[in-house]
């Protein structure tokens, strides 16, 4: 049996998206709803792929079962390819397996001629619309298939409707139509030096070949890089039967989102234009009408849509993102698709369809993808600075999310100030595809034309960057770089802030706050958190760390690093003292002034936490780190500690070391100045003691050794803090529960982990060094070389990004393996970076560790990555 490469619409379904294309599988779909889809066929992905080894030409093969399918599709809806009389027009339309917005060119009335052109003129009695639909088809297989600058068309199509002084294209009369067609003609024979095709089949041969050929231009490998998609996958071809919204003002063509793709809210969504086609709504050319006034325009259309659209979410059991296209008073639909949309209102849609008995609260919770949490605790601007911002104009808020940043006008100047570190807003009168990189270079989108369903605010939404549409009153010349917004003037380089949620745009660089989560987000949260097994806690060194920390749903905190507690400017000076000490008695007396003020954090933190659990980590980093640089830091130092500036460098000096890293830190700090970990632990139970009987809780803090190599450094580092613990308690006559565990990021101690669980309650895996010392990688110089690697396809992903299962991974099992058998009652986490990531997460919940620990606003994508897991 020779191999089928086209089928007819009636003929695929919507689990067939590898092969049909997202496109082609859902016009298959809707096709056997018996929803009025005009009728076509598909030619698959797998013919793409072939295309390709074919030498980029079309095959016997495929040209015999193309000719077929269209034989059948002119018998079916009753026109022909080659009868003038009653010309048979197509669409051809790309469509690959994942939605690429944009990215593949979809080419409308072909099979058109010279001939058949008058034929249509004068079968609908309409020849403004014959001519105009051969105008386009022109322009667009000029552009799509033979890579005829756009310009050449739009300055022709600009100057008629200068001259005759006409807004828009819907203006044109006959006589103008036939006046662009000729020009276009010229311009393609010019650019081409052919002329313009007119055998039917032959247009479409072409431009078969060119959408198959699309799947590999720039912008799609560049998209599909971007979105972690295969390059193998082709795109599917579909070739439709035309039907016409630029027939009249009884026609039209729109698209409209099941429910609202910002914030979720269950309502029709959309936009449309009458007497126009194809993109002319998304192209921003007229601004288009919201989809609510169609039940004023066309009542009983609208109920049909409407009807059609909640049939459809229904059926595909999510939101649904739908173009149609009404001819002559008649609705037809030539697209669905699972509709893109914001972090916020994916969340809701999923509640919303969990509550609505549609989805599962497991089908909700693998709906929604840990990076799109990502966007929801993008800041806002501040409440606060808002009232005195300057306001320039309103746009649409087409994406939500606020940025503030330097605006440059074409993709190119984005990319260059993005390399160079700097906050770009990319200011455009409109964005098309060509401006995608453009796009990921900036931290906002400005655009002066276009709807909420423009480019801009697509791409936008699915890349998550805060974006404005349609802000007419921002004029905008892209050849001089500047935009005048009012009596305003600003030039490249100039900032600006704009609001992706209201549509403000703001003159400087306006302050922004932290996100506030919705009630939805709580819900959702809530589900997530009945599903998963692994704990989520946070790494959090301050009080306020730990309220953010809350907020998000940590479990209590993984790594309190202590260190952080001394860097603050009231505190380093009496740091600095202790470390520069010249006898135990002045090291003492320093360390006691820093007791005050590590039981007043500890205290604060047990407070809030209360009987969620915190582990706290003792002073970690080389002691050097906390000394003074700067020269008047020096003196001033000297001065206090009675001593004279080179004695105290000679003693800084002293202290240096070449390979810090591996040098005097952690618990080795404890082995030479037992003093320094004894205050910490005071300072904790101290602070513990005084939280538990305020609130009135059952606090049990978790002390963490740092850097631990062998049992026996453990034991003697654990029996001094030990010693210093029952001193508090006999001194203030009480006692509470505590914990003494160890990091494990030493490979050593990961080896030796049978004999250190003896001396230890918990375990937590300190990633980062653990992959540091088990790649030999330093984490502070390897960025020089890694890239390379990563350039080169090796190491895939960065071991500090994403744990390296394979070696590093294998560490932390033996280790958690050897840890339990000897003690039962070990508890085991992870504290690295890692612990945030989806991926690693995966590894850790496979080898059954109890928390992961990461920085608060990573805290809900850990959690979401460890429900999926569950899943
Ligand atoms: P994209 O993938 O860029 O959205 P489409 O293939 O969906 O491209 O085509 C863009 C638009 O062209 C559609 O939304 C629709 O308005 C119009 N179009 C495509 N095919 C037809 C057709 N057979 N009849 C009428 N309009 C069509
Ligand atoms: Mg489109
Ligand atoms: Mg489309």
């Amino acid at each position: 049996m020779t191999k089928q490469w086209v089928y007819r619409f009636s003929e695929g379904s919507k689990e067939q998206k590898m092969l049909l294309g997202g496109k082609g599988a859902n016009l298959s779909e809707m096709t056997n709803l018996g929803l009025p889809i005009p009728p076509g066929f598909t030619i698959s992905t797998e013919s793409c792929i072939h295309f390709f080894d074919e030498g980029k030409t079309l095959w016997p093969a495929l040209n015999k079962q193309i000719e077929t399918a269209l034989t059948e599709l002119e018998e079916t809806v009753g026109k022909s390819f080659h009868d003038p009389a009653n010309p048979l027009l197509v669409s051809v339309r790309s469509g690959s397996a994942f939605s690429m917005p944009g990215m593949m060119d979809t080419i409308l009335n072909l099979g058109l001629n010279d001939k058949s052109v008058e034929g249509l003129a004068e079968q609908t009695q309409n020849p403004t619309f014959a001519y105009d639909s051969y105008r386009r088809f022109i322009q667009m297989f000029g552009d799509v298939v033979k890579n005829v600058s756009r310009i050449h068309f739009e300055s022709i199509l600009d100057t008629i409707k200068h001259v005759n002084g006409y807004e828009f294209d819907n203006q044109l009369t006959l006589e103008d139509l036939t006046d662009l067609i000729r020009q276009y003609k010229e311009v393609y024979l010019r650019e081409t030096g052919e002329n313009f095709p007119q055998e039917p089949m032959d247009q479409l041969r072409q431009s078969i070949q060119a959408v198959f050929a699309s799947w590999n231009n720039e912008r799609a490998i560049l998209y599909r890089d971007i979105h972690h998609i295969a390059h193998d996958l082709g795109t599917a071809v579909n070739v439709q039967s035309m039907v016409f919204g630029n027939r009249g003002d009884d026609s039209g063509t729109g698209v409209a989102f099941t429910r609202n793709p910002a914030t979720g809210e269950k309502k029709l969504f959309g936009e449309f234009l009458m007497n126009a086609q194809g993109e002319d709504v998304v192209a921003g050319i007229r601004t288009p009408l919201s989809i609510d006034s169609l039940q004023l325009v066309m009542p009983a259309v609208y109920t049909e849509f409407k009807t059609i659209a909640e049939k459809l979410e229904e059926h595909y059991r999510d939101m649904q993102d739908i173009e149609f296209t009404i001819e002559k008073g008649k609705l037809y639909l030539l697209q669905t698709r699972n509709g893109k949309r914001t972090a916020t209102a994916a969340i809701s849609v999923a509640v919303d369809l969990v509550n609505e008995g549609i989805l599962s609260k497991e089908e909700a919770v693998l709906r929604i993808e840990t990076g799109q949490l990502d966007q929801l605790l993008h800041p806002t601007f501040d409440e606060k600075a808002l009232p005195n911002a300057i306001l320039l104009a309103t746009g649409l808020g087409a994406s939500p999310g606020a940025a503030s940043g330097h605006i440059y006008f074409s993709t190119q100047d984005a990319e260059e100030a993005n390399k160079q570190g700097i906050p770009v807003i990319l200011v455009r009168r409109e964005t098309s595809p060509e401006d995608l990189a453009g796009m990921v270079s900036s931290e906002g989108i400005l655009t002066a034309r276009g709807g909420m369903t423009s480019h801009a605010a697509v791409v936008a939404r699915g890349l998550g960057k805060c974006c404005v549409a349609g802000c007419t009153a921002a004029v905008i010349n892209e050849d001089t770089r500047t935009v005048i917004i009012g009596d305003i003037i600003l030039h490249q380089g100039d900032t600006l802030s704009i609001d992706g949620a209201t549509g403000r745009v703001y003159a400087g660089n306006v302050p922004k706050q932290n996100p506030t989560l919705s009630g939805d987000f709580n819900t959702f949260m809530g589900w997530v958190n009945d599903i998963k097994q692994i704990g989520v806690k946070a790494n959090a060194d301050s009080p306020a760390d730990l309220r953010q920390a809350l907020a998000l749903g940590a479990e209590g905190i993984g790594l309190c690093r202590t260190e952080h507690m001394f860097f603050h400017k009231d505190r380093i000076p009496a740091m600095r003292k202790m470390i520069l000490a010249r006898s135990v008695e002045e090291r003492k007396k320093y360390l006691s002034q820093l007791l005050g003020m590590q039981r007043q954090d500890f205290y604060e933190m047990f407070a809030l936490l209360q009987e969620k659990p915190m582990t706290v980590r003792l002073l970690d980093p080389p002691l050097h780190e906390f000394l003074p640089v700067a020269k008047e830091d020096k003196i001033a130092l000297a001065d206090a500690m009675d001593t004279t500036l080179s004695q105290l460098e000679e003693h800084i000096d002293s202290l240096h070391e070449v390979n810090p890293m591996l040098g005097h830190r952690g618990c080795r700090l404890a082995v030479t100045y037992p003093e320094i970990y004894r205050m910490q632990a005071r300072a904790i139970i101290e602070g513990a003691l005084q939280a538990a009987k305020e609130t009135d809780s059952a606090i049990t803090p978790e002390i963490m050794i740092p850097l631990v190599c062998d049992v026996d450094e453990l034991r003697y580092v654990k029996s001094e803090i030990e010693e210093e613990i029952d001193e508090v308690f006999i001194e203030q006559n009480i006692t509470i529960p505590y914990h003494i565990g160890t990091m494990i990021e030493i490979p050593r101690a990961a080896v030796t982990s049978d004999e250190i669980a003896t001396e230890a309650d918990f375990f937590s895996f300190g990633t980062n060094d653990m992959t540091q010392m088990g790649f030999g990688f330093s984490r502070d110089d390897s960025g020089k070389f890694l890239q390379e690697y990563e350039d080169k396809g090796l190491l895939k992903p960065n071991p500090f990004h994403s744990l390296d299962v394979k070696g590093i991974g294998k560490l932390v099992k033996l280790s958690a393996t050897l840890g339990r058998e000897a003690n039962p009652d070990l508890v085991l986490g992870i504290c690295g970076e890692h612990g945030g990531d989806p991926r690693s997460i995966a590894f850790f919940y496979s080898i059954g560790l109890d928390y992961v620990s990461c920085s608060p606003f990573r805290v809900p994508i850990a959690r979401l990555a460890a429900a999926q897991e569950t899943i």
